[in-house]
C-alpha cells in the first residue's frame, strides 16, 4: 500500500474510511448527461493504491483517476490540510489577496524551471494563473500565447494523437479528428502535424502566422507515446528559429509522474508555458499555466480570469500535495518503481512491448484485447484502462509499494494469460 505508514496491500483501510463503506441506495443515473459510458462500480472509499466499492470490496488502483492521484487515495497530509481550511476560508475572490496561492505558485515556479526541490526563495522567476482543470489551464495558454504574440499572429500548431481538453479551444487542438467531428465549426486558428515529425512542424512554422506549439512531451491519452529523443529538443530550435512559444502540456506527465519532475526536463528543453493540472490537488480541482515572466507580461488586468482559479482550499491541497512530492521525492521514486513494474510486465503472456516513462506505462499487447483486459482485471479487482484497443495503460500511485506492483503484475500476468486461451472470443466489440 503507498504512503509512509502502509505495509501491505491486504491491510484495508483506516477506520473513518471504512466507515464511509456502505451500500448506497441505487440512484438513477438519468439524471445525468449522457456523456460516460454507464460505470460497472461505485466507490465509496479510498487510501493509498486502494479503492473500496460500495459493497465492501477492495480493488488495487492502478491508473489514479487517470494520472490525478498521484500520492494515492486521501493521503493523510493533503486530507488535513483540506479539513483545516475548509474550516478556515473556503473561498475568496480574485479581487482580494490569498497568501496560499502566493506560495503554490513560487514552488511550482521553482519545480518548473529548475526541478530543484526544497529551497525556500520567495521569488518567482516565471507567473502563473491558477484554474480548475487542464482545459483551463490549456486556454490560458493559448490566450497568452496570441496576446503576446499579437494581431497577425494567431495559430496554435499540434500534434496529431493529441489530448489538450474538451473545451471549444482545447478541442481545435486536440489532434483527434473524431472528437473533433460532431462539433464543427470549431475556433479558427488551430492545425496538426503528426507526432514526431521535425520536417512537418517545420513545414507548418513557415506561415508567419504560428503564435505557439503545443505538445505533450509523452501523448497520454494518444496512447502512451514517446517520440524519439530530441524531439522536443528539435521543435526548440524550430520555435526560436520562427518567434513561435512551445506550449508544453504537461497535465498528464507533469509533477513526478514519468519519473522528472516535468516530462519537458528529460530533454533538457526551455519551455515558454507549462500547464498542469491532474495531479496538482491530488484530487482537488486545481489547474495551472506557468509562463516565463516575459511572455507572461503579455497579459493586462482583464484579459483572463475564473471565479474558483486560485482559491483558498484548492490551494491548500496544491500547498499540501507539492510538499509531499518534494519530501517523498516522487520523481525518483516513479522512476525506481516505474523500472520494476516495466520489468515485470515485460515478461507477461500477450505483451509484444512496453512503452513510457516512469509510473505512465501502456502495455502493447498482440492483439486488440485491451478492453477484454481490463474488464477481467476489474474482476480481479485491479484497475488499470484501455488507452488504445491494443494497449493497457497503468499510472499507480507515485507512492506505490513493491508489493503492490507485485501484486498487480500477478493479477495482471493472470487476466492476460486468461484472456490468451481465451483467443478470439475474447475480440471487444
Ligand atoms: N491535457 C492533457 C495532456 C490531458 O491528459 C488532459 C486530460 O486527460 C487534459 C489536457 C484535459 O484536462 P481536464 O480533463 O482536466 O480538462
Amino acid at each position: 500500500m503507498s504512503g509512509p505508514a502502509r505495509e501491505e496491500p491486504e491491510v484495508g483501510l483506516r477506520g473513518p474510511a471504512v466507515s464511509a463503506v456502505h451500500v448506497t441506495a441505487r440512484l438513477n443515473r438519468s439524471v445525468l448527461m449522457h456523456t460516460y459510458v454507464d460505470p460497472q462500480v461505485t466507490f465509496v472509499a479510498g487510501e493509498g493504491s486502494v479503492l473500496v466499492d460500495e459493497t465492501g470490496r477492495r480493488y488495487l488502483d492502478f491508473i489514479s483517476g487517470l494520472a490525478v492521484t498521484s500520492l494515492g487515495h486521501c493521503h493523510p497530509d493533503v486530507a488535513d490540510a483540506i479539513c483545516r481550511q475548509a474550516q478556515t476560508l473556503v473561498h475568496v475572490s480574485n479581487l482580494y489577496g490569498n497568501t496560499l496561492g502566493l506560495e503554490v505558485g513560487v514552488a511550482l515556479d521553482r519545480l518548473v524551471r529548475t526541478g530543484a526541490t526544497g529551497t525556500t526563495s520567495a521569488t518567482a522567476e516565471g507567473r502563473v494563473f491558477f484554474c480548475n482543470s487542464g482545459a483551463e489551464a490549456n486556454e490560458c495558454a493559448f490566450k497568452l500565447a496570441r496576446r503576446w504574440a499579437g494581431p497577425g499572429r494567431f495559430e496554435v500548431v499540434s500534434a496529431s494523437g493529441s489530448f489538450h481538453g474538451r473545451t471549444l479551444a482545447t478541442l481545435a487542438a486536440t489532434g483527434q479528428p473524431s472528437k473533433q467531428a460532431p462539433f464543427a465549426p470549431l475556433p479558427a486558428g488551430f492545425s496538426q502535424v503528426p507526432y514526431d515529425d521535425l520536417e512537418a512542424m517545420g513545414a507548418a512554422l513557415e506561415s508567419g502566422r504560428v503564435a505557439a506549439v503545443v505538445l505533450e512531451p509523452i501523448q497520454g491519452e494518444g496512447g502512451v507515446i514517446v517520440p524519439s529523443p530530441g524531439y522536443l529538443a528539435g521543435v526548440r530550435v524550430l520555435c526560436d528559429m520562427h518567434g513561435a512559444l512551445l506550449i508544453v502540456d504537461e497535465i498528464q506527465t507533469g509533477l513526478g509522474r514519468t519519473g522528472e519532475w516535468f516530462g519537458f526536463h528529460a530533454g533538457q528543453v526551455r519551455a515558454d508555458i507549462v500547464t498542469v493540472a491532474k495531479a496538482l490537488g491530488n484530487g482537488m480541482p486545481v489547474g495551472a499555466c506557468w509562463a516565463r515572466r516575459e511572455v507572461a507580461d503579455a497579459f493586462r488586468p482583464g484579459d483572463h480570469g475564473s471565479t474558483f482559479g486560485g482559491q483558498p482550499l484548492a490551494m491548500a491541497a496544491a500547498r499540501a500535495t507539492l510538499e509531499v512530492m518534494e519530501r517523498e521525492e516522487v520523481p525518483s521514486r516513479s522512476a525506481r518503481a516505474g523500472e520494476r513494474l516495466r520489468r515485470a510486465l515485460g515478461d507477461l503472456a500477450l505483451v509484444a512491448g512496453v512503452r513510457g516513462a516512469g509510473l505512465l506505462l501502456a502495455v502493447e499487447l498482440d492483439h486488440p484485447v485491451a478492453p477484454a483486459v481490463v474488464q477481467r482485471a476489474m474482476g480481479r479487482g485491479l484497475l488499470v484502462n484501455a488507452v488504445r484497443p491494443e494497449a493497457v495503460r497503468l499510472a499507480p500511485s507515485l507512492l506505490v509499494s513493491d508489493a503492490e506492483i507485485d501484486q498487480a503484475v500477478g493479477i495482471l500476468g493472470e487476466v492476460l494469460a486468461a484472456v490468451d486461451a481465451a483467443g478470439s472470443q475474447e475480440v471487444p466489440r
